[in-house]
């Protein structure tokens, strides 16, 4: 048990004691000296102005006055004290129902103090209720190491009753940052420090307790985001150099005549964003190392076309390929799609699903472990032990969130070379890029920033229940012209009975103003056996169905080019990447298409504001900034299953954007001149990566 330097407990500070230190482990996880240090205040309370009695508002957070006390009232028996001060510009009162002998004698008519706290409204008044109580001296810095700002830090109900209070809180920094300091050491480089102009750690951590001044505070948050940041992206860019340095990979030098014969048969010329991409891919393979890039497009922007002329890559260089995605329902979309892509390269494909029939499954293992199959698109079912593959040299993953780590590693195993197949993520989330950069910080990243030509945009309309007779005339006039239309409800959770409630209600609703046999409805579920979801669907798909009642199922996959209505009902109750990727379903056909949003009459702030950006932007990107503003990242469509690999403590990936770019540019500049991070100069480099903060969670390669 050190009792020194970082490492002495906090128990030994003076006025904390065993019992409120237990207490500060078990709610803040702070143990010792270094971790209280560690613990940043979440905002501050400026104490170095002061504001007029005639502008305080109930919904400032917390005010100070210089007031001259002009009557003391000791109200109900003493249990009450009411002071009234004036500063010249009002009068306020302040209240009291402890403290009060002490105070009592403290406060004197006549006399001006400084008053600290929260106003509050009673009977119409403004006043304020237990403000702190200071004397007016000379020099007037109120807090701690000559600062004019107050930090506020994190506290729970339980450490509240303990007694530690937002001004112990301060005390004990103080105390911290007398004992601790002197034996921080500096986590950055001189050099490094220098060029990127960031103030000392000690600077830092003595302003972002204790401000001197706005400046100051400003400098100590940059550089200790900037050393959080700094630190990550050295980490994810190590692993990442260290990766495709030492990882083999299948060298496939060539384009060969399947892709060709596919690419010249197109019906349509690919996007400049495509040839790119394409081409970022083909440098990849024939490079010796193994791929593992991640491939980010927009719903619609046409990332299966990459996928199908990568694979025909992998099939001219000799290899199979393999499609993978999360669904049965996607996986048969896949499969259907790149039927009339390869028909021209006579490449024989198949569909491996759970459902695939005994007799088939064995013939496709057969044809697998032959090499007869070039192709293969599938969904878990690829993964089995008995699925073999005569070569497998490249692996697609679509929606990999939906994959976890062990899954994918098994998929890595199947190549039977001895040397791992190329990788290929795909995803149609569009991801923030500052939490693409920390997710996928370790793999390449290309990027479909554009949307095939022809492409009418979606026009997005909010709607709601006193309207929905007039949506049902509009749908009608949009079947009438032929079109079909999706109807969604939302399924946040596949087992919660509410929501199937709402969507048998609703699909009896659209069947009584939609009745057979004018109109067709289809309806899918989760719940549904396979064969039955599938018949459902491949009745809209076709066209013989015109409406799709649907959970939030069909998100991911569904091509239907000729829907040109996507109803989603309780629209509030989905965020804006889902929602934007249940519009992305529509606007795929020549057709003007519309998305209609239903929601309740009264929506909260956030809600609605969701639902207007949604009406006025089709920008994905734009839509997943925001959604990340608003839920924080740890919540966004795509990390939800498996969170946030790191935690950060002070840097923030909704708001630190730039930060993070200047981080990871001086991460670059430093490997790139010692990948190994082995010179001299970057000891305190390797040092600082060790640490446990630094060791990232690895989930997003394959490898
Ligand atoms: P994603 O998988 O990115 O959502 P898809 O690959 O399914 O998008 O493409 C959507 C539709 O656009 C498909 O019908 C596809 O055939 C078509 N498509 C793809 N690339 C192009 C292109 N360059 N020009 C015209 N249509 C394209
Ligand atoms: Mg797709």
């Amino acid at each position: 048990m050190a009792q020194n330097g970082l490492d002495m407990e906090i128990q030994f500070l003076p006025g904390m004691g065993p019992k409120r230190a237990t207490l500060m482990q078990k709610e803040l996880g702070i143990y010792n000296l270094g971790d209280l240090l560690r613990f940043y205040p979440f905002r501050y309370i400026d104490k170095s102005s002061f504001i007029a009695i005639a502008d305080a508002r109930p919904d400032m957070a917390y005010i100070q006055l210089k007031a001259t006390i002009m009557k003391v009232e000791l109200l109900n028996n003493g249990k009450r004290m009411s002071i009234w001060v004036s500063d010249g510009t009002g009068e306020m009162e302040m209240v009291f129902f402890k403290g009060i002998k002490w105070m009592h004698e403290k406060l004197r008519t006549g006399v001006e103090f400084i008053f600290f706290g929260k106003p509050t409204v009673f009977n119409g008044r403004i006043n304020m209720v237990h403000p702190e109580v200071d004397a007016v001296t000379q020099d007037t810095p109120q807090t701690g190491c000559g600062a004019t700002m107050t930090g506020v830090y994190n506290s729970t109900e339980k450490l509240k009753n303990a007694g530690v209070t937002g001004k112990v809180m301060n005390k004990l920094m103080n105390t911290a940052l007398e004992r601790g300091l002197q034996y921080m050491k500096e986590t950055l480089p001189e050099h490094i420090m220098k060029q990127c102009g960031l103030v000392p750690l000690h600077f830092a951590v003595r302003n972002i307790h204790f401000p001197k001044d706005m400046t100051s505070l400003e400098k100590a948050r940059y550089r200790l985001k900037f050393e959080e940041l700094f630190y990550l992206q050295l980490s994810l860019l190590k692993q990442k150099y260290v990766r495709s340095r030492a990882e083999v990979g299948i060298r496939m030098p060539k384009v060969g005549d399947a892709f060709n014969r596919c690419y010249g048969s197109l019906p349509f010329q690919l996007t400049h964003a495509q040839k790119r991409v394409i081409t970022e891919i083909r440098n990849d393979m024939k490079s010796g190392h193994q791929m593992n890039r991640l491939l980010q497009g927009d719903v619609g922007s046409g990332k299966t076309m990459v996928a199908v002329l990568t694979s025909l890559i992998a099939i001219g260089n000799g290899y199979q390929a393999c499609i993978m995605a999360p669904t049965e329902v996607l996986a048969q979309q896949h499969y259907k799609n790149i039927q009339k892509f390869l028909a021209p390269t006579g490449i024989r494909s198949a569909l491996l699903t759970g459902s695939s029939r005994t007799s088939e499954r064995r013939e496709i293992h057969a044809a697998l472990e032959d090499g007869s199959i070039g192709i293969i698109v599938g969904t878990h079912a690829l993964i089995e032990d008995q699925v073999i593959f005569r070569n497998l040299g490249l692996a697609i993953i679509d929606e990999q969130h939906r994959f976890g780590v062990e899954q994918r590693s098994r998929l890595w195993r199947k190549s039977s070379c001895g040397i791992p197949p190329h990788v290929l993520v795909m995803t149609a989330t569009p991801i923030p890029r500052t939490l693409a950069m920390t997710l996928y910080g370790d793999l390449d990243v290309s990027v479909i920033d554009e949307l095939p030509p022809g492409r009418k945009p979606v026009q997005t309309i909010h709607s709601t229940e006193s309207k929905r007779p007039a949506m049902y005339r509009f749908m009608k006039d949009q079947i009438a012209q032929g079109r079909q239309v999706f109807v969604v409800y939302p399924l946040i959770n596949e087992t919660e009975k509410l929501d199937y409630q709402s969507l048998e209600a609703g699909a009896e609703d659209i069947m009584k103003n939609f009745p057979f046999p004018d109109y067709k409805t289809a309806i899918v579920h989760g719940k549904q056996l396979n064969d039955v979801k599938k018949f459902n669907m491949d009745a809209f798909a076709s066209g013989r169905a015109d409406i799709l009642v649907a959970t939030s199922v069909i998100e991911v996959g569904v091509d239907v080019p000729n829907a040109s209505v996507m109803v989603i009902e309780s629209a509030e109750r989905f965020g804006l990447s889902q929602l934007h990727q249940l519009r992305g379903r529509v606007g795929r056909g020549s057709e003007k298409s519309f998305c209609i949003l239903m929601t309740g009459h009264k929506l909260s702030k956030e809600s609605k504001h969701r639902i207007e950006l949604m009406c006025t932007t089709e920008n994905g990107f734009e839509l997943a900034e925001e959604d990340m503003k608003m839920r924080g990242p740890g919540d966004l469509e795509g990390t939800q299953q498996s969170g946030l690999p790191i935690n950060l403590s002070i840097a923030s990936l909704a708001k630190d954007g730039l930060i993070l770019n200047a981080a990871r540019a001086c991460a670059e500049a430093v490997l790139d001149k010692d990948p190994t991070l082995t010179s001299d100069s970057n000891q305190l480099l390797r040092t600082e990566l060790r640490k446990e903060k630094y060791q990232i969670k690895d989930y997003s390669k394959i490898s």
